[in-house]
């Protein structure tokens, strides 16, 4: 993997694919800083070592140049976060920026306006691609939230770098975290999906099959599974159309010595709102206008012996409908097993969505091992896809 130590940014120009695509109030305040805070050891590491940093990222979907979707909105927090008085141009190629670019010195920052105000970026068009990578001396992609995507700042720039170009501090440590995980992990291993449907985790499922030892499989997919080994889910969300394809995984996963732990009790609701009538019942009984919305307390018993003797633990969504307080006492509580499983040695990664969402929520994030920054590319790694922002790095 090559990555910040193999160049010597000495007197170097380093331009950074970043992830700034950060939430901001109708104030323009940004509500939310961790993808800014996520980028600072890779910007401090390039100036410390003498060279100056160009930052490129997205922000929002703008059609076009949409005043709101400027990146200038954010420079005041960045220069902040940074420690760095961050100079902002307001484009992203031209002739201002390439002024701009060259008069840079050692220990100056640069931010660009955001490249999706040109149709160029998403559609990875190579002249596009070419002009960025004239600004710069060494191209560095530390944005994993977009590494899934063959965008001209993501994947395309890296060719006009045959030598120089290398991941950055995020994005090494998002890679190596998943190899921590779907690699050589330290056994016993296990997967905790979640969420709400089993056809957006059926890859993610067949990928890891062959490389976890315990799946536990929770959440709103937990109901495909119970009707098609005969239960009765009562109203609880189900896809009719996977059924078969759920007991194909229930075998496979028998085919390869993986143990399936599915809740066996749940917290039933007469209504998806959070004051709703509640009662715990068996997971194969669900009453008629009754849904399961959250993982019992048994479930949760038995997540918990499987999680404390896991040595490596991977969790993507939430065992229950956690947006309702009423309903988020599973997730809470898985959360707290996966912490203690941390603190005694196993390492765990978070990712995908709206688990990070949780742990985010519930003040565990800090618990973790590893919390990933990316949703959609976490995914698609776990998928076992090869995300063509990491691919463009090591050709
Ligand atoms: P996903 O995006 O597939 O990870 O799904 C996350 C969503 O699943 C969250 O918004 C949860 O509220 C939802 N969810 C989890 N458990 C259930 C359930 N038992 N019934 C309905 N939705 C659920």
């Amino acid at each position: 993997m090559r990555t910040l130590s193999d160049i010597d940014f000495k007197g170097k120009k380093a331009i950074i694919r970043v992830d700034f695509n950060v939430p901001l109030d109708d104030n323009f305040n940004i509500t939310d800083t961790t993808r800014i805070e996520a980028a600072k050891p890779t910007i401090d590491k390039i100036l410390k070592d003498g060279g100056s940093v160009i930052l490129m990222s997205h922000l929002g979907r703008p059609k076009g140049k949409e005043e709101k979707y400027s990146l200038k909105h954010i420079v005041k927090k960045t220069s902040e976060i940074l420690g760095v008085d961050v100079e902002f141009v307001n484009d992203s190629i031209g002739s201002d920026v390439e002024k701009a670019a060259k008069e840079l010195k050692p220990g100056e920052v640069l931010l660009l306006e955001n490249l999706r105000f040109y149709k160029e970026e998403e559609a990875g068009d190579e002249d596009f691609a070419k002009k960025l990578a004239a600004l710069g001396d060494v191209y560095v992609n530390d944005a994993f939230g977009t590494a899934h995507r063959a965008h001209a700042s993501t994947t395309i720039i890296a060719k006009f770098f045959p030598e120089n170009k290398v991941f950055g501090t995020l994005l090494a440590k998002e890679i190596d975290s998943i190899n921590k995980v779907l690699g050589n992990s330290e056994k016993p291993v296990t997967a905790i999906l979640g969420g709400s449907k089993v056809s957006s985790k059926i890859t993610v499922i067949e990928n890891i099959l062959d490389k976890v030892d315990h799946l536990i499989i929770g959440g709103g997919m937990t109901f495909t599974f119970i009707k098609a080994m005969g239960g009765k889910i009562g109203d609880s969300i189900c896809e009719d159309d996977k059924q078969a394809l759920a007991l194909e995984i229930l075998d496979k996963a028998k085919a390869n010595n993986v143990q399936v732990h599915l809740p066996v009790d749940v917290v039933a609701a007469d209504g998806f709102k959070n004051d709703a009538n509640t009662k715990v019942v068996d997971v194969k009984q669900i009453p008629n206008g009754w849904q399961g919305l959250d993982a019992g307390p048994e479930s949760l018993e038995n997540f918990k012996k499987v999680i404390l003797a896991s040595k490596t633990i991977l969790w993507n969504g939430p065992l229950g409908v956690f947006e309702m307080e009423n309903f988020a006492k599973g997730t809470i509580a898985l959360g707290g097993y996966i912490a203690e499983a941390t603190q005694n040695g196993a390492f765990s990664l978070v990712g995908g969505g709206d688990s990070v969402a949780a742990v985010k929520q519930f003040g565990l994030e800090p618990k973790m091992s590893y919390v990933s920054t990316g949703g959609g590319a976490m995914l698609e790694m776990l998928e076992g896809k090869t995300l063509p922002g990491i691919a463009a790095i090591q050709e």
